[in-house]
């Protein structure tokens, strides 16, 4: 099964033009959506999961149009940016409670499900503590936990790294991936190494366009030759931003790092550099914004 977005459009009421033209192929497996904050991925991720329609365009899920929006839910799993939680609940109760909801009619089937999902998002000892009481990796976890109830063919999360500590991030990593294994992912995020780590596909997506869709691994290798840094003084970044296509400044023990992209060497004591997922992603946006503010 495949995720099939055609050309697809949203303005909103206010003038924005939040998507204009995103076609996007997205098969089994972990895909990010990478761009930074204002790019439209929540917009997009809202009009996939069928709580807003988009202007014009389409998304088929299989056979299935988003349009049909009982359907389609059915199929699908969603973690919202903003994830809220009952504070004073037990996760073990709220995740009964929303498998009720969700259809799950027959209470020792529902246990059994409740129990395998604590149990897969590695929360099955804290199941008797109350949500309000989680760490913020423990909260996103349960909010993959009820994503996953009535087992979605298809699964959004929205910024889930964001926040999260090392420790945590990882955790969390891990069980993106093992579910990643069977089931669509979508993984919106502004995090580089969120699609470093995780992705086998990803697109860039940014002013609402999608400004490259492809492997990481390809999407480096177009770099290649073409990335060379230097250390500068401070007050002078602004003459080599004039002169040079500057996609990152970077400081390292007090001293300044600057990165270019020029097709040869570029000569003034630049040196070659490997170039890496960060600099494809600050390329593309740069490209796009005509601006840099890193
Ligand atoms: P991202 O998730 O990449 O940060 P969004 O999809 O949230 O991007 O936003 C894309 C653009 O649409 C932004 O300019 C944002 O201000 C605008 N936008 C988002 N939601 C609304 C809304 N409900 N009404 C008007 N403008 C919106």
């Amino acid at each position: 099964m495949e995720l099939i977005i055609e050309n697809l459009t949203k303005t909103y009421a206010n003038g924005v033009q939040a998507l204009n033209g995103v076609s996007l192929t997205i098969p089994q497996g972990m895909f990010g959506l990478l761009g930074p904050n204002g790019a439209g991925k929540s917009t997009l991720m809202r009009t996939v999961a069928t709580l807003q329609d988009a202007s014009s365009g389409s998304i088929r899920l299989g056979d299935l149009d988003v349009k049909q929006h009982e359907q389609l839910r059915r199929l699908l799993g969603y973690l919202p940016q903003e994830f809220g939680v009952y504070p004073r609940v037990s996760a073990e109760v709220m995740l009964d409670h929303i498998a009720r909801l969700k259809g799950l009619a027959n209470s020792r089937e529902r246990k059994e499900v409740v129990e395998a999902l604590l149990q897969k998002v590695n929360l099955w000892p804290a199941r008797k503590r109350n949500l309000g009481t989680y760490s913020g990796g423990m909260k996103q976890r349960f909010g993959i936990a009820q994503a996953l109830l009535g087992n979605p063919k298809l699964l959004i999360v929205d910024e889930p790294t964001a926040g999260l500590d090392p420790a945590e991030r990882n955790r969390f990593y891990n069980l993106l991936s093992e579910i990643g294994e069977s089931t669509i992912v979508i993984l919106s995020t502004h995090i580089v190494e969120d699609v470093q780590t995780l992705c086998k596909r990803f697109a860039i997506i940014c002013g609402g366009e999608v400004l490259y869709v492809g492997t990481p691994h390809d999407a480096v290798n177009m770099l290649n030759g073409k990335i060379w840094a230097k250390s500068i003084p401070k007050n002078e970044v602004e003459e080599y931003r004039a002169n040079y296509r500057v996609i990152a400044t970077n400081l390292n023990e007090g001293r300044l790092f600057i990165r270019i992209v020029a097709d040869s060497n570029p000569g003034n004591g630049f040196e070659a550099m490997d170039p890496s997922l960060e600099d494809v992603y600050f390329n593309a946006i740069s490209e796009k914004m005509d601006l840099v503010t890193l």
